[in-house]
Parts: structure tokens; C-alpha cells; sequence
């Protein structure tokens, strides 16, 4: 769409009206306080203030015992850290207090540290590993590292923020194929290659193709192979972001690339982060050691970014082991099925209701199409009178007519958390009429 001189402050002032105007009316739903650890969301109630008309937190301090549908607690390490984590993070504080207050390159990388990377480079099969300390500058500092003027991001259009971010701040050029779409990827790399850069008669200096591993909005897995298969095709490097698969998704919890029978030496970069299945905070890039190495030297997190907390490090660690059956009790093993079955049976329920789902099979992330924004707070106050904590996504996050709850499953889940939940959803789901499913595709 291109817009007349006239129009743009138009819909600037939409923009405003929606995101000022509606936003403090409905506010409530979004940035609730939370006051214990995630498994049970514990939330702040707040109230609407009669003076100022925006909501903030109830002068009598109300807290709504809540079950969490929201977090990223895949494997439920935040429910049971009593027993898998807290020894080993107590014991790191105790010799290395919060922070080593100094970049990994200064002074700041702990021995901890350093035994994380050799594991994640084990864990994904790798020859080195670098970790730090915020998932969202994992990608927005490593991929400016890597790529610049003259080379070329091809990145999927529903890529998170902070690889697009990533990718602008580089200042390479950046092409977006269509969602999971392998064919038009195939399309642009055939452009570019033939086409190389604009003005210049000489082929990208190198090609980045970036996917997600899952798509934290849609739910859905990347059909790797194919996509990998087209790139390594054209001679292109790969990055699979797999922030929601590691510890989530495959057989052993390596996430998309072990689902989709994708072999790593054929992902150059291989991202992920531990705020998700770890129960943690902080990202990894997994390759070759000359790119960890070169990575070490000119990331900008890693030179002027403090370390991962070494207590953060020890619980990373800790979940580690036991994902990989490490401390010799087979509760690894069965937070990885329980973590399928739950997001399977969860998703078939839903399903059954006729709610309209975005996602697939074995995905922990489930959304249920809500489409009007008119009815996206409705749904996150019923549910949290229910005692439900659940994710609503709209416009600007999504298009406006797209707006969505994010259900996130977990392995900490029980059965009768699900039962309960879900006896609680359908109902918000009548009250609100979303039984979109069956009527429009069923
Ligand atoms: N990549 C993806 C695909 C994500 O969804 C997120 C955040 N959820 C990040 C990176 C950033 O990670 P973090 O929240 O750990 O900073």
C-alpha cells in the first residue's frame, strides 16, 4: 500500500488513538505483577482508577492464585525447582555471588561459564559454543557480527524482533520470503544470485538464510529440510533461531532440527535460548569454532555485554543434566513426553470445541484465533476471573483483524491443571462466541 502525502498522518493518528486511547482502557491485561515464581502466577489485581480512567495496581494489593497458561516453562523445571535446580544455583551463588560484573572478554567469564559452552556445544553436536546473557541480544548483536554491507539476509517474514533487528542494524541487504514457504526462498536466492547487488556486477559476498526452529505466534514448526535443502542448494549459510524448540521439541529435546531429521552440519549458526526449557535467562550460538571464535572477538555482547550470571549459568547447567539423563534418573525422559503429551491432548481439546487453532502436532505453543480485537481483553479478564494466566496477542504484535491468546504448554502441567483450564476456556469460548473452527473450515 502506498500512501498519499495526505493519508500517512491519518493513519499515524490511528495508530496513536488505538495504541493510547485503547491501550490504557485495557491495560490491565498486559504487564499484571506477578508476585511468586511462574508455575503458579500468582498476579497482581488491578484496578481502574476512577480520576485518571487507566488501570493500576489495587490499592488493597489483591493477588488472584492463577494457573499459568502464559510462560515459556516448557519443561517445567519452574515447578519442580525445588528438587532438579535449586541446590546448584544455591551453591553458585555462594562462590560466585550475582554477577561477575565484567564482559566474558574482560573479566566476567566464569568457570561456570565456560563448562555451559563445551556443553551446549556437545549437546548440539557442535565444535564450540558462546552464550549470552539476554536471548534478544543473541540475535540482535551476534547477526550484525556476521553480516554487513554487501552481503545479503534472507529471513522468514514472521521472524522474531530481535533478528530483524539484528539483520537492520547490520546493514546488510535483507530480502523476506513468505512464511515457512521453501519455494519462494528458492525464488529470491535464484534473484539474487543471478541478480547480486544492485549496481554491482558481483555476487553477494555471502547469503544468510534465517529461520525459527517454532514460531512463538503461529505455533508452528519450520519445515526445516526443505528449507535447508534449497539454501545449502545456492551455497547459502543457515541460522535456525531455536528459542522454542530447544529442550522442547525431538526425541531427546534437541529441538527442530532433531524433529525435522534436519542434519546440523548443515546449520552453520544454530541459536537458542535458555529463558524457555531451561526455566533460565540468556542464549547460545552453537557452530564451528572458527565462528564461535571470530563471534567471541567482535559480537558486540559478548565484548561490551556483561556475562550470563553465574547463578543463572548453574541452573542452565543443572537442567542440562537432567534433560540428558545426566544425573541418572530418567526425569529428563519423561518431562520430554509430558511436555508432547500434554501440548498434544491440550491442542486435540481445543480442537474438539471447535476452536480455530493456529500450529500443529507435538508444537507447546497453541493459539486460538480470537480475530476481533474487540474481544481480546474480554478474554484475558474471563479468564483471569477464572483463574486462568493467558497470553492475548493484537494489533501491533499481530495485523488488527488477527488478534489471538497464546496458550503455552507445559510439562508441569497435570492433566487435571489441563481439564480444568479447559473447562474454564470453553466457556469464555461460548460467552464470546469463538467457536470458529467448525463453522468456517469444519
Ligand atoms: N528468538 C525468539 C524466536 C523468541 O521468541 C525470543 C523471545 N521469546 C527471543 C529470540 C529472545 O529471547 P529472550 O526472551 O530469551 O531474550
Amino acid at each position: 500500500l502506498t500512501l498519499s502525502k495526505g493519508l500517512a498522518p491519518l493513519l499515524q493518528d490511528w495508530e496513536n488513538f488505538y495504541t493510547r486511547r485503547m491501550y490504557h482502557r485495557v491495560q490491565d491485561c498486559w504487564s499484571r505483577p506477578i508476585t511468586g515464581p511462574p508455575l503458579s502466577a500468582t498476579m497482581s489485581v488491578m484496578e481502574r482508577s476512577v480520576v485518571k480512567g487507566s488501570y493500576q495496581l489495587a490499592p488493597s494489593g489483591g493477588k488472584r492464585e492463577c494457573l499459568n497458561l502464559g510462560s515459556y516453562n516448557y519443561l517445567g523445571f519452574a515447578d519442580d525447582w525445588e528438587d532438579t535446580c535449586r541446590s546448584a544455583v544455591m551453591e553458585a551463588v555462594d562462590q560466585y555471588s550475582v554477577s561477575s560484573c565484567a564482559s566474558a572478554v574482560d573479566i566476567g567469564l566464569t568457570s561456570l561459564q565456560a563448562e555451559l559452552e563445551a556443553n551446549v556445544a556437545a549437546f548440539l553436536g557442535k565444535d564450540a559454543a558462546i552464550v549470552y546473557s539476554m536471548g534478544y541480544g543473541t540475535n540482535a548483536a551476534s547477526i550484525p557480527a556476521l553480516m554487513g554491507p554487501g552481503t545479503l539476509i534472507l529471513s522468514d517474514a514472521l521472524n522474531h524482533a530481535s533478528i530483524v533487528n539484528g539483520a537492520r542494524h547490520s546493514g546488510a541487504s535483507i530480502r523476506v520470503f513468505r512464511h515457512n514457504n521453501p519455494a519462494h526462498l528458492e525464488q529470491l536466492l535464484r534473484e539474487a544470485i543471478i541478480g547480486g547487488q544492485p549496481g554491482l556486477r558481483r555476487p553477494w559476498r555471502k547469503i544468510l538464510v534465517v529461520v525459527e526452529g517454532v514460531y512463538s505466534m503461529e505455533g508452528e514448526i519450520a519445515d526445516l529440510k526443505p528449507l535447508v535443502r534449497v539454501a545449502k542448494r545456492y551455497k547459502a549459510y543457515v541460522m535456525v533461531d531455536e528459542a522454542h524448540s530447544i529442550g522442547a521439541l525431538g526425541k531427546t529435546g534437541r529441538g527442530a532440527c532433531e524433529h525435522c531429521g534436519v542434519d546440523t552440519a548443515d546449520v552453520d549458526v544454530m541459536m537458542g535460548t535458555f529463558t524457555k526449557s531451561y526455566g533460565a535467562m540468556g542464549g547460545y550460538i552453537a557452530g564451528s569454532k572458527e565462528l564461535i571464535d571470530y563471534l567471541r572477538q567482535n559480537s558486540s555482547g559478548s565484548v561490551y555485554g556483561t556475562a550470563m550470571s553465574p547463578v543463572v549459568v548453574a541452573q542452565v547447567l543443572r537442567a542440562f543434566e537432567i534433560i540428558d539423563g545426566r544425573d541418572g534418573t530418567d526425569r529428563g525422559a519423561r518431562k520430554l513426553q509430558a511436555i508432547k503429551d500434554n501440548a498434544n491432548y491440550f491442542r486435540s481439546r481445543l480442537e474438539d470445541m471447535g476452536c480455530e487453532l493456529l500450529g500443529q502436532q507435538d508444537s507447546p505453543v497453541v493459539p486460538l484465533m480470537i480475530y476481533n480485537p474487540g474481544k481480546v481483553a474480554q478474554f484475558s479478564r474471563e479468564c483471569f476471573d477464572r483463574g486462568l494466566a493467558v497470553v492475548v496477542v493484537g494489533f501491533p504484535a499481530t495485523s488488527l483483524i488477527e488478534s489471538r491468546t497464546r496458550f503455552c504448554i507445559s510439562a508441569g502441567h497435570t492433566r487435571e491443571d489441563l481439564d480444568k483450564a479447559l473447562k474454564s476456556i470453553e466457556e469464555v469460548v461460548d460467552l464470546l462466541k469463538l467457536r470458529y473452527g467448525k463453522r468456517w473450515f469444519g
